[in-house]
């Protein structure tokens, strides 16, 4: 008897903002591998912010973590912001039939995809879910667009899909942690109408993936934005495109020396948040 069992594409917030702001670069990302590597300093930002997100890890599952403080005044310095302006946080109130979960991963299919979320913390108790997300590498961004991003849309909709938490008892909260010590949060709440949109975004852009996957089976290419876009001025295949010089640089009829692009689109990014 032959199989009919079908194989899911695994897929997190980063690669669907990728997919929505060009479905090129997401082809040439992630279907061909092109990518180049990002500049060796924002890989220091990364894996100063991937140190930050263990600590809180281990320091959730109660492990000592002094040792990795008193090395790094950096991790010091962003771990008492957290105690200073957000206790709850770290210490949660005792007694409280609280569940909490770092590191906490689901998983919904939607379509023939695996759709792949990773919560820094997961706090819940027998009324509301709270999700919260740890950002080391950047100033809060604005507030709609954070909004707008997949990572927001996806995390709260995963967990509304893969619980029994109504839209309105989940809400999700971005803590920044900036170089000189501040805190600052944005948060949003969920609700019914946002939840549905996101269900019908979700179709029609894995709908469309579909599409484009099969026509690049045939030999066909993933869409790309329309000449002009802003989104070529930042992209790393500018050139393989052939949209080498930006708006605005068409508009001044500026350039780099060399006339080509220099801007690299930093894909490392593309795994947290593209703000
Ligand atoms: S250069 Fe423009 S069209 Fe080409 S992948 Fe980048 S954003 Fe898309």
């Amino acid at each position: 008897m032959l199989s009919t069992q079908t194989q899911l594409l695994r897929l997190s917030q980063g690669q669907l903002n990728l997919l929505e702001s060009c479905p090129r670069q997401f082809q040439h990302t992630y279907l061909e591998q092109l990518h180049s590597p990002s500049d060796p300093e924002h890989e220091e930002r990364l894996a100063l912010g991937s140190r930050f997100h263990l600590l809180m890890q281990q320091r959730e599952m109660g492990l000592p973590i002094n040792t990795f403080l008193q090395a790094d005044t950096q991790l010091q310095s962003w771990m008492t912001a957290f105690a200073d302006a957000a206790p709850e946080i770290l210490t949660p109130v005792p007694n409280t039939q609280t569940f909490r979960a770092s590191e906490h991963y689901r998983t919904l299919q939607v379509q023939d995809y695996l759709l792949t979320v990773v919560y820094d913390l997961l706090s819940a108790d027998n009324q509301q879910a709270q999700i919260h997300d740890w950002k080391t590498h950047s100033k809060p961004p604005n507030k709609r667009r954070l909004e707008q991003n997949w990572q927001t849309r996806l995390y709260m909709y995963v967990l509304a899909e893969t619980s029994e938490y109504s839209p309105e008892n989940i809400s999700m909260t971005y803590w920044f942690v900036q170089s000189d010590g501040k805190l600052q949060s944005i948060k949003f709440s969920y609700n019914k109408i946002d939840y549905e949109q996101t269900a019908k975004k979700l179709s029609q852009l894995l709908g469309k993936l579909t599409k484009w996957l099969g026509g690049y089976q045939q030999g066909k290419e993933f869409p790309q934005v329309p000449e002009g876009s802003k989104a070529c001025d930042y992209c790393q295949y500018a050139t393989r495109c052939d949209r080498r010089l930006g708006t605005s640089q068409k508009m001044s009829g500026t350039n780099s020396p060399s006339g080509v692009d220099t801007t690299l689109l930093n894909v490392a990014t593309i795994q947290e948040i593209s703000l």
